[in-house]
């Protein structure tokens, strides 16, 4: 491999980092043929850095890997490696992208991240492209104070339930959330969860995951702080909704299902809450940007839907699909919402971040061109 970035023209080098992962695998996936960026770099520890990463890949895609990505050597994940890549994807063990992470964004490099290490820090944007985009206005104050910045991707099971309510939040307010997952074992990264453990049962607990859907879903929801305005909590100030999660893993490869309850801000008739969900779509479907799905959330309109299986898929899996909405006589409503985990949930979902991010302009000036925003 050249040690020099290489990308065609036009093209935005990118470096991958933890490029071996669940999550790495399905970045140069996804990245195979993108439009606007270019792999460049591929990291990952101290075990896999030196060899070709065919050889040190167990690689679990149904796609194949590219013969160009298969010849690149690993470097190991040091700022030097990622040199010339103004953009980086973290696909992070969380146990050490932390302080690599921070490195790298004071290096001068926009880091899109996977890992949790960051995402509830209080200068760090955590972003469902659809959701939040204004929170990226964080990143680019810092970009243009001349230093990098880190976009966190908040964690899978909470970016489908953000991108569910959503629209519920805008249209009638939201008050309460109780929400139960079932979470696909990609989920838990390779080699994931011994065979032993999850055939055959469901283990109802993921470390740290209640508390990340319950702290996450009111950052991503919350609003940026005013000028002038005071608090804790740096530049962005929660949602103020009460968020109840129990996280589930299950037999699933992929995609997290979620049984949601919801106490709205008012009485609505259960038509409107499914008008809402129909007519939502946020900048990336404005922007037209080339990971966006058309349509961000799909109404099934099938009583026993959504199921992982048939479902997770939907546009590429970058679509949330919602059905069995009901009333519920606790809350107000009730629905079952899939996305799907690696994808849209992760190296999809920060594709999608970083297209955003181009498309802001937050790369522009870096020795690179402000990007088409139409372009596909
Ligand atoms: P994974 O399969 O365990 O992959 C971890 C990656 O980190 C591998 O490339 C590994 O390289 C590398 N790594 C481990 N220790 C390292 C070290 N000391 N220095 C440098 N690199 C090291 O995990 P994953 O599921 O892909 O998840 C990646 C990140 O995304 C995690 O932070 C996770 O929490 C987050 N995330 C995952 C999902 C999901 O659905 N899987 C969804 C959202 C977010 P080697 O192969 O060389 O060990």
């Amino acid at each position: 491999m050249s040690r020099e970035p290489s990308a065609p023209a036009g093209k935005i080098p990118v470096a991958v980092l933890g490029a071996t992962g669940s999550v790495g695998q399905r970045f140069l996936t996804l990245l195979a043929d993108h439009p606007w960026f270019e792999v460049v770099r591929l990291t990952a520890s101290d075990r896999s850095a030196g060899r070709p990463y065919r050889e040190a890949v167990s690689w679990v895609q149904a796609a194949p890997k590219s013969e160009r990505i298969a010849g690149m050597d690993l470097l190991p994940t040091e700022a030097a490696a990622v040199a010339g890549c103004p953009l980086v994807f973290s696909a992070l063990d969380a146990a050490v992208a932390g302080p690599v992470e921070a490195e790298l964004a004071a290096a001068g490099h926009l880091v899109v991240t996977n890992a949790g290490s960051h995402r509830m820090d209080p200068d760090v944007p955590l972003v469902v492209p659809e959701v939040n985009p204004d929170h990226l206005e964080v990143a680019a104050g810092q970009i243009a104070r001349g230093v990098g910045a880190i976009l966190a991707n908040p964690n899978c099971s909470t970016i489908g339930l953000a991108l569910a309510l959503k629209p519920l939040a805008d249209a009638f307010g939201l008050e309460r959330v109780h929400v139960v997952t079932m979470q696909a074992v990609s989920g838990a990264g390779l080699p994931g969860v011994a065979s032993m453990q999850i055939l055959d049962n469901v283990i109802p607990w993921i470390a740290g995951e209640e508390e990340k859907v319950e702290s996450e879903t009111r950052k991503i929801l919350g609003r940026l702080r005013a000028h002038g305005e005071s608090g804790i909590g740096g530049w962005f100030v929660d949602h103020p909704v009460e968020v109840s999660a129990q996280c589930n893993r299950v037999p699933v490869v992929d995609g997290h299902t979620a049984c949601v309850s919801v106490g709205l801000g008012r009485r609505v008739a259960i038509d409107e809450v499914r008008a809402a969900w129909e007519g939502f779509a946020g900048e990336p479907q404005r922007l037209r940007l080339p990971s966006a799905p058309a349509r961000p959330i799909h109404f099934l309109d099938r009583p026993d839907a959504p199921q992982p299986r048939l479902h997770r898929d939907l546009e590429g899996g970058m679509a949330a699909s919602v059905e069995r909405l009901r009333p519920c006589p606790l809350l107000g409503f009730r629905f079952v919402t899939l996305s799907h985990n690696t994808v849209r949930g992760a190296a999809g979902g920060a594709l999608l971040l970083a297209e955003l991010a181009v498309a802001k302009g937050l790369l522009t000036g870096r020795g690179l061109p402000a990007m088409a925003s139409t372009a596909r």
